[in-house]
């Protein structure tokens, strides 16, 4: 009679998935000491099956399954399950045999693909690995576990340590999701508001310009920094939510500024590398200037170099939209990790926001110094401004006036202000005293 549990692949003669779940119960039930799960892919298996070909992918497969399969002792069991992912149950004493073992089945499929001249290149073989197997755990479970501990293995040719499941990389998972649905809820409930930190020009004090700077009103906790919640908006690409609802909150104050003292301050907003993927962002933009009565080009978008790395020609494109529009255009975090004076010269950059590590610490000073100098001098000689971003101390300022960066953003003049107190600083002369 058909039983689906005993379904045979036809292409590598393996047994089902359920088959292999309860025939790993039964023997975990047995002998419940050492058993331990392996899940097993390939690595870019769909770039190999585009490049050589659904046959010699197929190939592959079968040669997998051969070699996980020489490797089994008897009592162990192994099966393919969907496309290039595989499950072992094997008895292992320790980590190292477990290695050991995972390391001869990548080996001994290396030679067979050497052996049938298959690829041009060795497949990497992807591992996860549970163990041991607690008590009560389920096998479908103790395959998840296995399954995402794979997903997390570092790249390696070696297979190493990094296979191993940890418990920590589930419990991550869950807390993620916990948060997210959190600033999701946050969002909605309208828990965010911004500060603006001005800049200010070295010649005279005077604020030019100032930069909007998301925060989170929790509840529970009283105000969070985007770095906080920036970063997982970011990762599941939900950051244009907030980057949104601080241009919106820009647009309303600048119409309200015009409306109450006749003359408004540019500001500068703050747009993740992933909310400019969003098809149509500038173009809605544009749209909140109009309701707002507002001149995009009282508006700077700052974006860092790393926003255009995906996809440069994209960021190009955006990069025209946004001068098409109006706004003007902030390199931020400059000199900040990787950073290319090509992004200089290539994109129509209206200020450079020269990173703080350039001003940090006091023995670094002297070549810095060197540096901000050059930049600066280079940023003016395409026509750019150059901010000097994080200053903090004053003896920084007067290293800073012989530099020729002309504007500064830091703590040493104002911190971040909320739109009032900015208000009574900029438009009423007032001086407020800030902690
Ligand atoms: P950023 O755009 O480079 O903003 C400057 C950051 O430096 C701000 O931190 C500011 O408070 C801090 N800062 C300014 N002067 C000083 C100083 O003298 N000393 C020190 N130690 N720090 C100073 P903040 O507000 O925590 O923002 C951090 C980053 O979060 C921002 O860096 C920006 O990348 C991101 N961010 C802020 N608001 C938004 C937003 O609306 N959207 C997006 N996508 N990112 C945002
Ligand atoms: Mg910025
Ligand atoms: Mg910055």
């Amino acid at each position: 009679m058909y039983s689906p549990v005993n379904t045979v692949d036809p292409l590598t003669q393996s047994f089902s998935r359920d088959w292999f779940v309860s025939e790993a119960d039964r023997r975990i039930a047995f002998e419940p000491d050492g058993q331990t799960v392996v899940s097993l892919d390939v690595s870019d298996f769909k770039v190999i099956n585009l490049k050589y070909g659904h046959q010699a992918g197929d190939r592959l497969l079968q040669l997998i399954f051969q070699c996980v399969s020489n490797e089994l002792q008897p009592g162990e069991i192994a099966v393919r399950d969907t496309a290039d992912i595989f499950f072992a149950l094997i008895v292992c004493p320790s980590r190292e045999i477990v290695l050991e073992r995972l390391n001869r089945i990548r080996t001994s499929l290396e030679q067979a693909v050497r052996d049938e001249y298959l690829l041009q290149s060795y497949p990497e073989l992807r591992f996860g690995v549970f163990m041991p197997v607690p008590d009560g755990t389920a096998v479908e479970q103790m395959i998840e576990y296995a399954n995402l501990a794979r997903k997390n293995a570092p790249k390696s040719i070696v297979v190493g340590e990094g296979v191993f499941y940890k418990t920590e990389d589930y419990e991550d998972r869950r807390d993620e999701k916990v948060r997210i649905r959190c600033l999701v809820d946050a969002i909605a409930a309208e828990e965010f508001f911004i500060r603006l930190q001005p800049s200010v020009r070295l010649e005279d004090g005077a604020i030019t310009s100032a930069e909007a700077l998301v925060r989170w009103n929790k509840p529970e906790s009283g105000e969070v920094l985007p770095g906080e919640f920036i970063p997982l908006l970011e990762r599941y690409r939900l950051v244009d939510r907030i980057d949104r609802f601080v241009f919106r909150e820009v647009c309303r104050l600048l119409s309200e500024w015009k409306a109450k003292y006749g003359r408004i301050v540019p500001i500068s907003v703050n747009l993740s590398g992933v909310t400019i993927q969003v098809e149509g962002l500038l173009e809605d933009y544009q749209r909140v200037c109009a309701e707002f009565g507002v001149n995009p080009a009282n508006i700077e978008l700052e974006l860092t170099e790393t926003a255009f790395l995906g996809d440069y020609d994209k960021g190009r494109a955006f990069m025209e939209k946004l001068k098409e529009i109006g706004f003007t255009f902030s390199l931020d975090d400059f000199g900040k990790g990787f950073s290319s004076l090509g992004s200089l010269s290539e994109l129509p950059v209206d200020t450079v926001k020269l990173d703080n590590s350039f001003f940090g610490s006091k023995e670094k000073t002297e070549k810095s110094h060197i540096i901000v100098k050059s930049m600066a001098g280079l940023a003016k000689a395409l026509g750019c401004r150059s901010v000097a971003e994080g200053i903090e101390r004053p003896e920084q300022l007067e290293a800073l006036r012989k530099t020729g960066c002309d504007i500064v953003q830091g703590f040493v003049f104002y911190k971040p202000m909320l739109p009032e107190d900015f208000e009574r600083v900029v438009f009423k002369g007032e001086k407020i005293v800030q902690q």
